[in-house]
């Protein structure tokens, strides 16, 4: 016996019931807390590049209205503008597709699906990319692994990966993708080359709009989410994802998804009630 369980005291039932409202209670104003800290955060995102736009374009009426503007700054403050509304359309997008994900409600496409086809064709579109940037991106894998699958979701959340291991490189760096399997689950493991992630930022770096270094981040174009997305889409499979990262040496993820999908009892739950 612990100590604990000799001095625990015999709660009444008023005494269990108040116990119990005021957890929920707490656990209602944590929610309330996390969406206020949400609204502030999309509202604060959205506003950035809305705040470049209005100075580059009054800049430019600003111009206009002593004299002719030159060539070369009307096309300069355009290209920029033009950035800036890719970054407000990417945060929507990103933004669109987590609040989908994340709703218990969302719909999900199972199919028996050839893992190792559904990397290559993400290697493919990402090469280009990854060339641009002098980043050599591989794939190893043993043998074929069909496992039940949202292609799309995937799809979405191993890109994401490679994509941050491409953005988060450095010069001639490497991506390796490797695929595995056991009886239960398959593996897909992306290694990079590229800065790391400190040691105390791991832990949040999964969190909606978390950035390591925001400058840096910003100017490699992200907005933050790409992780949570990753993340919410692992969980949409009942999978997992870890991370291990070396400052200035590189970055690892693996997540583990069953091969066979199975409808939790809130999600058939969530059928039969339409
Ligand atoms: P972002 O859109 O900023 O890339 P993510 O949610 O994809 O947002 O990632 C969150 C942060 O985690 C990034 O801003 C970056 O600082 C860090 N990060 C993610 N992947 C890597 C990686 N492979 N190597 C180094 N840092 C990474």
């Amino acid at each position: 016996f612990l100590a604990e369980d000799l001095s625990m005291p015999d709660y009444t039932e008023t005494e269990m019931l108040a116990k119990a409202y005021n957890q929920m209670r707490h656990h209602l104003k944590e929610q309330e807390e996390s969406r206020q800290q949400f609204v502030s955060n999309v509202s604060h995102e959205l506003k950035t590049p809305m705040t470049s736009m209005k100075v580059l374009s009054d800049s430019l009426i600003q111009q206009a209205q002593v004299g002719e503007v030159p060539n070369e700054m009307y096309e300069d403050f355009m290209i920029d503008i033009s950035h800036e509304i890719d970054r407000e359309n990417k945060i929507i997008t990103d933004l669109l597709e987590l609040v989908k994900m994340d709703r218990k409600s969302t719909i999900i496409h199972i199919e028996d699906t050839n893992i190792n086809d559904l990397i290559n064709l993400i290697l493919k579109r990402l090469r280009p990319i990854a060339e641009k940037q002098q980043i050599d991106i591989s794939l190893e894998s043993y043998k074929p692994i069909i496992a039940q699958v949202d292609r799309t979701k995937l799809t979405l959340a191993i890109s994401n990966l490679i994509e941050n291991g491409i953005k988060y490189n450095k010069e001639k760096g490497w991506v390796h993708v490797s695929l595995n399997v056991d009886n239960t689950y398959f593996y897909i493991k992306v290694e990079d080359s590229g800065i790391g992630i400190p040691k105390e930022d791991q832990d949040h770096i999964f969190e909606r709009f978390y950035r390591v270094d925001k400058s840096h981040s910003r100017e490699i174009g992200g907005t933050g989410l790409g992780l949570a997305i990753t993340r919410s889409a692992v969980l949409v499979h009942h999978g997992a994802i870890r991370v291990y990262s070396r400052l200035g040496e590189g970055t690892t993820f693996t997540v583990r998804i069953p091969l066979k999908y199975t409808k939790t009892g809130k999600e058939q739950a969530a059928e039969a009630s339409g």
